[in-house]
């Protein structure tokens, strides 16, 4: 019989590596749900039947926040607590034990109606944030019923080793469940490099990649598939020459793999003794362990607006100063640097209406273009109240390590003084109350906006430290939304406006002798880190379970090499032309 022909499909890459395995569809446990009318002397035993499932389903979620507790990235561990928040919320208790009373039907196609209304209400707001708070809710319900009929769920963890998962979409619960051993990647038809999901993926190192037409996998023998999650590219009937070639990628990864978790507890320092400090960007206190463990030389970034995600509004003043003063310790000495929230744009947090805080979100409304709107500082500064009670939770913290405050998205000098102004009065106001406060916190700039790129000497000048955000340094330079796969092609660090966007950033800091951070996600790929480090960068900053791969490539490195690159790199005018230079020289020396 005549060999298939080989197919490559392309999706967009979510979570870097390769996979080889059988393809599997993955259906979930709201297919083909039975509506079933109950009567009334039948209702108290469906409630019941229904309250086990749900405390099964707590159950389940404890089990898995405990096992991530001990060992897992904390992603997944912030995401579960949200989860179990959910389970415990009148929507998912009282609402449906009266919709079983009320409508007498079986608990499983109430829910099934709660997910439908949600959806329905939810369908014309495009916003990523949204979108994500709706799977989140999807995935709680599909765990209820997975209890509710246990015979249907299917389960990640019980697929046959180095599946290939096709689905249409995933939730976090979904890739929670999975190991990198079972599942070989993950396929879906939508999903974006930010949901829950992909968080989970790559934090488990699962290779993915999305927006593929998985309907097609009907159609294909149900062969060997190789998914590509750097290149983003689904290989069906792979030719033998084809998955020869994976297969020794594959294997080189897993090694390249093994060797960077045994470089966790090395120093990041080049061949000729250049030291380099990684640094962790982190959400959240319970991340800390985890950061130190894979070898962080402090926090570089603590995005602080993601405190407001378990609970719906912001932490108070005493809140948000327990969790600094707790990071600070651990850290014993380490850098700890906190950014102010950094709210709006593409980052928008469910709030509990009936809070007092309610008014600050509606107070700013549905902008027309919110990453060009009242995001990050340009938030704080119209509410003094809130920004004062950061100010002050940070000064708290200040006395128990080398604590910093960093501003995003700066695009004025104006915002640095104020916020510095800010900072003097209060801390003065605490010191006159007997509050111990450190004096001279030092105070920072993210560099991710083209107005503040083209002003750092002013701000290298000003501020204490510089920080450069590529995330949104290459959105707001090269006008790409950072989470539109439709401008994915156009969105890319490695783009010549950005390189000489950082040379100018790392010159003025050098200028004026201010520390510098690079802490977008290009700081941890592998192709990208020896250019940075050509162009002068020392100190990175990338989630935590990206420091080993920093390290790894910072140590098969010279100085002299990675400023040559640079140079040569710094020649090229189309992005296009200088991403083909940089695979090509990089991929020789990084192995
Ligand atoms: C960035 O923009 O590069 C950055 C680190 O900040 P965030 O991803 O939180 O916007
Ligand atoms: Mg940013």
């Amino acid at each position: 019989m005549e060999k298939a022909e080989e197919i490559i499909l392309r999706g967009l890459p979510i979570s870097r590596g390769i996979g080889i395995g059988l393809p599997l569809f993955f259906s979930s446990t709201d297919d083909d749900i039975p509506e079933i009318s109950i009567s009334q002397s039948g209702i108290e035993a469906e409630v019941q039947r229904y309250r086990k499932a749900l405390a099964l389903s707590r159950q389940d979620v404890e089990r898995l926040q405990q096992l991530s507790l001990n060992d897992g990235p904390p992603e997944i561990v912030n995401i579960l607590g949200a989860h179990l928040e959910m389970l415990q919320d009148p929507m998912m208790t009282t609402v449906i034990e009266e919709k079983i009373r009320l409508i007498c039907k079986n608990p499983e196609t109430i829910v099934l109606k709660v997910i439908d209304e949600y959806k329905k209400r939810f369908r014309n707001i495009k916003d990523g944030f949204f979108q994500e708070r709706i799977r989140d809710i999807i995935d709680v319900s599909r765990r209820v019923l997975g209890h509710l009929r246990p015979t249907q769920a299917m389960k990640l963890c019980s697929v046959p080793n180095n599946s290939i998962i096709l689905a249409h979409d995933l939730v976090p619960s979904d890739t929670v469940e999975a190991t990198a051993a079972q599942v070989g990647a993950f396929v879906t038809a939508s999903g974006g490099i930010t949901s829950h999901a992909a968080i989970i993926a790559r934090a488990k190192g699962i290779p993915y990649v999305a927006h593929v037409d998985i309907k097609l996998f009907k159609w294909f023998d149900r062969g060997r598939v190789i998914v590509d999650g750097t290149q983003g590219i689904v290989i069906v009937n792979p030719t033998a020459e084809t998955l020869k070639k994976y297969q020794a990628l594959k294997k080189g990864q897993l090694q390249n793999f093994r060797l960077m978790q045994n470089a966790t507890h090395l120093n990041g320092e080049t061949i000729d003794g250049y030291q380099v400090r990684i640094f962790a960007n982190l959400e959240g206190p319970n991340d800390i362990d985890y950061a130190i463990k894979h070898g962080a030389s402090g926090v570089g970034l603590l995005r602080t607006e993601y405190l407001l995600f378990p609970r719906k509004r912001f932490p108070t003043e005493a809140e948000q100063a327990a969790i600094y003063r707790k990071m600070a310790k651990r850290l014993e000495g380490r850098p700890l640097v906190i950014r102010t929230y950094d709210i709006g744009g593409d980052k928008k947090f469910e709030f509990d209406p009936a809070s007092a805080d309610a008014h600050y979100f509606t107070a700013i409304g549905d902008e027309p273009n919110p990453a060009l709107g009242c995001r990050a500082i340009r938030f704080l500064l119209r509410f003094p109240n809130l920004m004062d009670a950061q100010i002050r939770a940070i000064l708290r913290a200040s006395q128990y390590g080398d604590v910093h405050l960093l501003i995003p998205m700066v695009s004025d000098i104006s915002e640095l003084r104020q916020v510095r102004a800010r900072v003097a009065k209060l801390s003065l106001e605490m010191s006159r109350k007997g509050i111990k406060v450190v004096r001279s916190i030092p105070i920072g700039c993210m560099i991710e906006v083209p107005s503040s790129a083209l002003l750092c000497d002013a701000m290298a000048k000003e501020a204490d430290f510089l920080s450069v955000g590529t995330n949104d340094l290459v959105q707001y330079v090269l006008a790409a939304d950072r989470n539109n796969v439709l401008t994915s092609n156009i969105y890319s660090p490695a783009h010549p406006s950005i390189l000489r966007l950082i040379r100018m950033i790392v010159a003025s800091a050098s200028r004026f002798k201010k520390p510098l951070l690079l802490c977008g996600e290009s700081a941890a790929d592998p192709v990208m880190i020896p250019l940075f480090l050509g162009l002068g960068i020392r100190d990175f900053s990338v989630a935590s379970r990206n420091i080993p791969i920093v390290k790894h490539i910072i140590r098969k490195w010279r100085i002299l090499d990675a400023c040559q690159l640079a140079e040569q790199a710094l020649e090229y005018s189309c992005a296009d032309d200088l991403k083909r230079f940089l695979e090509e020289r990089v991929s020789s020396f990084n192995g």
